[in-house]
């Protein structure tokens, strides 16, 4: 066993706290990495909202971070110490069954092994994220990270960023493709500025009106506002896709109206119990969808495409240290649109 420096929370408060954690021994095809940024997501908030108070195992949060290879096991080949690389919310999977076979390991039929929180395929351990200064993992589930992208910004497209992008490309999204994205924070705003890169038509839906600016910068070329019934009414069956990042529970009634005969809602943000007039669907032929993460191939094909287009996440980069404060700031929406941890604080 090596040890790390992470951030853990604390069983009783849920406060998380600067402590030594463990780090396994490489193992053959295993990677270790320097951590140096970890973008702060909405589960990790649901996390530690969960863990308060239970005697739950060691809970360290961070599933979408960049770092650097410092170490290889004798059987890896596709890396070499001082290879930048992303990784993401997945470290493991059966590599056996279908999903596996079809490039869909985010679905192993055996669940794939979670950063945090999972069970480690071959000790049973708990796996501890990357609000950490080091991370050991399988090689096949870190990412070369391309050149040209900042990788603190880089970050977020290893979680929010592959969740948004494999439902748009499943869902056909390509020039001339309508898309409205409704929420704009980490998921959301990457689903702008993915949509408009691939050609679409992409319009945000938000509460407010002051937002429009936002949006246009981000790639939008127009905004719905869902508080302003008239707007709603006009935005009507006008959407092939409506990519739903909302993280609350929210009611899906007024969203599915913006969808077009024959489209999809992809409900994104909430992993929740979700209620659907049946009619809400049956009026349009309408279709809801849900997703969350990639396959290898497909996060291989964000990154490609992110490097060609220039795309990364807008993030707000803080000392690891002012976690706390991230995450505060992330529960009341105070964010723009991410947050990232700079570890380095952790040497
Ligand atoms: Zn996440
Ligand atoms: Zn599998």
């Amino acid at each position: 066993m090596r040890s790390t420096t992470g951030w853990q929370a604390d069983g009783s408060t849920g406060a998380l706290r600067r402590v030594s954690i463990p780090r396994r021994d490489l193992r053959r095809d295993d990677v270790a990495v320097r951590v140096d940024h970890c973008g702060v997501c909405h589960s990790d908030l649901h996390a530690l909202r969960a863990h308060r108070g239970g005697d739950a195992p060691a809970l360290v949060p961070g599933h979408e971070f960049t770092g650097v290879v410092t170490e290889t096991g004798p059987d890896v080949t596709r890396f070499r110490v001082g290879d930048p690389v992303a990784v993401g919310n997945i470290v493991d999977s059966c590599g056996e069954c279908a999903m596996c076979a079809a490039g869909q390991e985010n679905f192993c039929r055996d669940f794939p092994t979670l950063t945090y929180g999972g069970a480690d395929r071959h000790d049973g351990s708990t796996t501890l994220g990357g609000y950490s200064r080091e991370y050991v993992l399988r090689d096949r589930f870190a990412y070369p990270l391309p050149a040209g992208l900042d990788p603190a910004a880089a970050a977020p497209l290893m979680c929010a960023g592959i969740t948004v992008w494999e439902p748009l490309r499943a869902l056909g999204v390509g020039p001339g493709t309508r898309v409205a994205v409704s929420g704009l924070g980490g998921l959301g705003h990457l689903a702008v500025k993915f949509a408009a890169a691939l050609g679409a038509e992409v319009a945000v839906v938000t509460r407010s009106a002051d937002r429009a600016d936002e949006a246009a910068r981000l790639g939008a070329h127009d905004l719905v506002v869902s508080t302003d019934p008239d707007r709603m009414a006009a935005a009507r069956d006008r959407f092939d896709v409506l990519i739903d990042t909302i993280p609350v529970p929210h009611d899906l009634g007024p969203y599915l109206g913006l969808v077009a005969v024959d489209g999809t809602l992809s409900h994104l943000g909430h992993l929740g119990t979700v209620t659907v007039e049946a009619m809400d669907l049956l009026v349009g032929r309408k279709k809801l969808s849900s997703s969350g993460s990639g396959g290898r191939p497909a996060t291989a094909a964000m990154l490609d495409f992110c490097a060609a287009h220039g795309i990364t996440a807008d993030v707000e980069v803080l000392p690891s240290a002012r976690v706390a404060e991230a995450l505060e700031r992330l529960e009341r929406n105070d964010v723009r649109h991410r947050f990232v941890l700079d570890l380095s604080d952790l040497s």
